[in-house]
């Protein structure tokens, strides 16, 4: 008797939740927004810098804070096989430290200004806005305290968004002050949360004692109406962080550069103190409530979304139990902002230039002369189009008239054993053979005569 094997249907496998292949067409708006921001980083001083992807948990664990969204819900750690605790890097700012520490950067030349691309890793409910995986550039300034230096990385962070393109480009800004006035805040703001205690969310109710501030940024949609009444830090500044606010407000004023004190804007990470910013591309109604679709669920988020933030953060060091250093920086969400390109319909410059030359071979010693010749022809520094793989002459000339070749190339068996080639002009309908050594500069020559 013949078994029947039932055939399993089998799944393919699919990107996990929350990430996301980039596609060519999405690599060029990626790539737009990196080279903008490269060349006014670069313009600005600023050096690359790359830090691995993978670092050991506890670089994020003080320095975020432990009752922080991220290091309580949303890293990704684990641990290896060699018994360490690591994790994917959620954020940019603490390696970046952690790597001026680790190669001396102190006895540099101060400050120090890095910046970095790449890939950051946070688990987080995929919703608008919101992935697992999701690409940042940040810039960072270490080692001077001058208020100017905030202001540097405001207008560096203000320029990339105007000269992608956006019309409106506004910052967010507020000062949380140092740890002495910040402290005293954070007791108003723990009484001002104690009367509110029974109406604040589950996260709240549990971290408002550790650290109050967390109230502030918290997404959930009762926390944001409490947020409105609570105690603003800006009240609570000694004279030297009041100083310092002034100092950043003023270089903005004399830079054009559009902001609005938002007087509850903290940020997601413990180590920021003083200056703190966030980015918008447009002004809504702050704290405009918002329904997001996530798979059948509808989910009401109470915050208007940021496409960068930032701020000082001189206590970050001895979070990490260095020597104190002050500095400062921001980071770009790139996903936020190719989605504003989108809808902005910004477009890409590095949308592919078909060739204007196009190869068409015919017969098996044409195939082997053209597997060389199309190097030849890129050194030469003539971009050409092929099909090697195809040997219909008719489909391949096809495939020359879709992308627009003003010529095609013709190299049948003939042409292979003489060392010459057709030459068809697509446009005119005319055709001559020249000799394949003339040929690159018989090309230059044609589109010399077009210009
Ligand atoms: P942060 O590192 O939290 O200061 O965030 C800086 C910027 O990164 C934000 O303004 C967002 O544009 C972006 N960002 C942060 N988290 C995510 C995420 N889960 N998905 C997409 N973008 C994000």
């Amino acid at each position: 008797m013949i078994k029947k094997v039932k055939q399993q249907k089998k799944e393919m496998v699919r990107t996990p939740k929350g990430m996301h292949d980039l596609l060519p067409t999405d690599v060029a708006y990626y790539e737009k927004i990196y080279e903008k921001a490269r060349l006014i980083s670069e313009f600005y001083g600023f050096s690359p810098i790359e830090t691995p992807h993978v670092e050991n948990t506890d670089l994020f664990i003080r320095p975020l804070g432990e009752a922080t969204d991220v290091v309580e819900k949303e890293m990704y750690s684990f641990k290896s096989k060699g018994g360490d605790m690591l994790t994917l890097r959620p954020e940019g700012t603490a390696p970046v430290m952690r790597a001026y520490y680790e190669h001396g950067m102190q006895s540099w030349p101060q400050p120090v200004k890095l910046y970095y691309n790449g890939s950051f890793f946070r688990h987080e409910r995929p919703q608008r806005g919101r992935t697992r995986e999701f690409r940042q550039f940040g810039a960072e300034i270490i080692g001077e305290q001058d208020p100017i230096i905030d202001a540097i990385l405001i207008k560096i962070a203000y320029l990339i968004l105007k000269e992608i393109g956006f019309p409106n480009v506004l910052i967010h800004i507020n000062s949380l002050g140092d740890r002495d006035c910040r402290g005293q805040y954070k007791k108003e703001l723990l009484a001002f949360s104690k009367k509110k205690f029974n109406y604040l969310c589950k996260d709240c109710k549990r971290r408002v004692k550790d650290n109050p501030l967390r109230l502030l940024d918290c997404k959930d949609t009762a926390c944001v109406e409490i947020r409105a009444q609570a105690p603003q830090p800006i009240a609570y500044l000694c004279n030297n962080c009041k100083a310092h606010l002034k100092g950043v407000l003023e270089y903005l004023d004399e830079g054009e550069i559009p902001y609005t004190i938002d007087h509850h804007l903290v940020r997601g990470f413990d180590y920021y103190g003083r200056t703190v910013f966030e980015i918008f591309l447009e002004e809504d109604e702050a704290g405009a409530l918002e329904e997001v679709k996530e798979g059948e669920n509808k989910i009401v988020s109470a915050v208007q979304l940021a496409v960068g933030g930032g701020g000082r953060y001189d206590e970050l060091m001895t979070l990490l139990g260095g020597k104190s250093v002050p500095a400062a920086g921001f980071a770009f969400g790139l996903e936020r902002i190719v989605h504003e390109m989108k809808a902005h319909e910004i477009a890409t410059s590095k949308i592919k230039q078909s060739p204007k030359v196009f190869l068409v071979q015919i017969g098996a010693a044409a195939k082997r002369r053209s597997f060389k010749l199309v190097e030849e022809l890129r050194k030469g520094g003539v971009s050409v189009g092929e099909s090697l793989s195809r040997d219909n002459l008719r489909s391949q000339l096809s495939i020359a008239a879709k992308l627009g070749a003003h010529f095609s190339l013709i190299l049948g068996q003939k042409e292979a054993m003489g060392d010459t080639i057709i030459v068809r002009n697509m446009i005119e309908g005319s055709q001559e053979t020249v000799m394949q050594k003339n040929l690159i500069d018989f090309l230059k020559n044609q589109s010399k005569k077009k210009k």
